[in-house]
């Protein structure tokens, strides 16, 4: 990289991650981004904070620069009602109703257009994340191939709002989504790429006792009865009203306290409502909090009893993955990308109701060696397949096979 500075902090490399995936893979890994080396690539999503996408980016990007690859990372500039539109696609990309009128589509390729303008994006390689700037692909002289990655769960999509983003996404060279199940008819290749998480980063690091303790102190989360724990935007997808009800029945046979903790990602709108909405429910063992805290994230993830994702959709959970890396049992909404990631019964449990959900609260909450046999598990899950270094090499993977015509070599790909 050549980047001038005098103090220079270190960067995650591909070799960091020896102690955890092993110097054949390292090795493999490192020759593949030696013959990408200067490669120029954007990335382009809606938020720089909050939300799993921002999460991934914020690593992903840094550690494709260590490996020499020269990737940046564009956000759209969007006014309010920019985001509100976009974030109604996104509840319609996952089944929700809209009334996609004119004066919608045109507030959101007006604001596309403005987005145009002030980026040049003449990279090699392109890469749009969701659907914000997914229109953006229409008015540039492509300079090389162009990736749609989709991260929302597209199973059963509002077929007025598939329609009109469909004719967007056929431009594009590639699409990648989170897991088979999204597949989509569709005139483009479509590749599979599971998130992951960087452990090495604040959220994921280790911890002390005593760093943990001063951050749930901090904020005065009382540790006397074991912590149930959610934490997620606030959004309705994720059930925090399920999660409570969950709770609330639990706590009749085991006591506990509860934590949903969350935060309001710069493009979700509807963040503060749900929040607010929430806020009668608080009491002494019922403890919601709104914080920008990454370090009470992993502090939480690594005190809590049982982490819950009590999902109703999800494209993929990164807080699934992050809680099971620190050893900690997950109740994971039986959903979209947490099919994935939790093998019931082994790593993790998969719940389909509150009922279950309180079920297995209790199950776990009562027996110190389960919790400990389900955490190991789950750890060791994310240690071969959820860690950052195999979704770099399934995008170097990628990137190898675009041909000059910038169609994808597919015999170059394990097969999709
Ligand atoms: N997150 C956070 N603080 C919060 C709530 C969530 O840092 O208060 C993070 C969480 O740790 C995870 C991301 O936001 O890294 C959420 O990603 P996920 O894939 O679970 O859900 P999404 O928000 O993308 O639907």
């Amino acid at each position: 990289m050549d980047i001038k500075t005098h103090r220079r902090p270190n960067l995650t490399n591909i070799s960091d991650y020896e102690q955890y995936a092993g110097a054949e893979t390292v090795d493999r890994v490192s020759a593949k981004a030696e013959t990408l080396t200067g490669l120029h690539v954007a990335h382009v999503n809606s938020t720089y904070y909050g939300g799993g996408v921002a999460e991934l980016l914020s690593s992903l990007t840094l550690l494709m620069n260590a490996a020499g690859i020269k990737v940046g990372w564009r956000v759209l500039q969007g006014s309010p009602d920019f985001f509100s539109i976009t974030k109604k696609m996104h509840n319609a990309l996952q089944g929700a109703d809209i009334n996609l009128s004119d004066l919608k589509v045109n507030i959101y390729e007006d604001i596309i257009f403005e987005n145009v303008v002030r980026n040049h994006l003449d990279h090699d390689i392109v890469i749009i994340h969701d659907p914000q700037p997914l229109a953006m692909i229409n008015h540039y002289k492509k300079q090389g191939p162009w990736i749609w990655r989709c991260h929302i769960d597209l199973s059963n999509p509002n077929p007025d709002v598939w329609k009109y983003l469909k004719g967007f996404i056929e431009t594009y060279d590639a699409t990648i989504l989170s897991i088979p199940e999204y597949r989509k008819k569709l005139d483009v290749p479509q590749m599979f790429f599971m998130p992951a998480i960087n452990p090495f980063n604040i959220k994921n690091k280790e911890m002390s006792e005593a760093e943990i303790d001063e951050r749930l102190d901090y904020y005065h989360i009382p540790t006397d009865l074991p912590l149930v724990v959610q934490i997620s935007r606030f959004d309705r997808w994720k059930d925090p009203e399920g999660v409570i009800e969950a709770f609330k029945i639990a706590r009749k046979e085991v006591d506990t306290t509860l934590v949903l903790l969350g935060d309001v990602a710069t493009d979700d709108p509807d963040g503060e409502r749900v929040y607010q909405s929430l806020l009668d429910q608080r009491e002494e063992r019922i403890v919601i909090l709104s914080k920008e805290d990454t370090s009470l994230v992993n502090a939480l993830q690594r005190k809590a009893a049982v982490v819950l994702q009590k999902s109703i959709r999800e494209g993929f959970g990164l807080t699934v993955t992050e809680a099971m890396w620190k050893g900690t049992p997950v109740i994971g909404g039986n959903a979209g990308g947490i099919r994935h990631q939790i093998a019931d019964g082994v790593n993790g449990f998969l719940v389909s109701s509150i009922d279950e959900a309180s079920q297995r609260m209790v199950e776990l909450l009562k027996d110190g060696k389960l919790r400990k046999r389900i955490g190991e598990q789950g750890r060791e899950t994310v240690k071969t397949d959820f860690l950052l270094i195999r979704l770099l090499e399934q995008y170097l993977d990628l990137f190898s096979a675009f041909e000059c015509d910038y169609k994808l070599d597919m015999s170059r790909l394990v097969e999709q």
